[in-house]
């Protein structure tokens, strides 16, 4: 599998916001959102091939992070990703995965973080549009979902850019049945003054929809850099 970067750090987002916690995250995606905050595992994926092994050591040489979060990219593209999460519950560690929930794989997971892409990811004018028509084929399955949210303790995390978003995942968390303080609306940005900004109107749509608001602390806390 190839590894885009390891670090340890704070989860940022989510119901473990502020968790200690180890990231491995994977090189590789299948889609191509336009706002991507990491696009050296997407757009110019970058990274070294690791072994099992060598993770495995990485984990082992961090005997206070408990918390091990697979990100990526899409984790969820690599077979290798199912032995890499058995390994890590035989160490007794809390596996959360990060996937946009559009392929499967029978992973060990304590905490499966779902970021389904909403039309507001579509690539259509970066790179003359030439990711468009495949990102937008494959970004909501459905089918994955469902079982992802079935199968595992769940949140869904959604990258909102205007009020308009709440449409959308209105009706895909209704579509999933899912509870509402599991759905999770994050402000799309990559400063604290976009942040902020955004906060303002979509606290007021938490508010009315009872969905938990996703603040972005690693952000906040340190700015849009790799590893943090
Ligand atoms: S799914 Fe995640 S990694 Fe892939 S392009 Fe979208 S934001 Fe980037």
């Amino acid at each position: 599998m190839r590894i885009s970067e390891i670090f340890t750090t704070i989860q940022g987002e989510g119901l473990l916001t502020g968790v200690p916690s180890l990231f491995i995250r994977v090189s590789g995606c299948n889609l191509r959102c336009v706002w991507c905050d990491t696009p050296y595992t997407s757009w110019q994926p970058e990274g070294e091939e690791m072994e099992l092994a060598a993770l495995l050591r990485h984990v082992e040489a961090e005997p206070v992070y408990r918390h091990i979060v697979l990100t990526g990219g899409e984790p969820m593209l690599f077979g290798e990703v199912v032995e890499l999460t058995a390994a890590l519950r035989a160490m007794d560690r809390h596996i959360t995965v990060e996937t946009a929930g559009t392929v499967w794989q029978p992973v060990e997971c304590d905490l499966m973080s779902i970021s389904p892409k909403l039309r507001n990811s579509t690539p259509w004018d970066r790179e003359g549009g030439r990711y468009a028509a495949s990102h937008e084929r494959l970004r909501y399955r459905p089918d994955v979902l469902s079982r992802l949210v079935t199968e595992y303790d769940y949140q869904l995390k959604f990258v909102v850019t205007e009020p308009g978003d709440l449409e959308e995942i209105r009706k895909i968390a209704s579509a999933l049945h899912a509870k509402p303080e599991r759905v999770l609306l994050m402000p799309e940005g990559i400063s604290a003054d976009r942040l902020h900004e955004r906060a303002a109107w979509l606290v007021e749509l938490c508010k009315e929809n009872g969905y938990r608001f996703c603040p972005r602390l690693h952000v906040l806390l340190y700015g849009n850099r790799r590893g943090v």
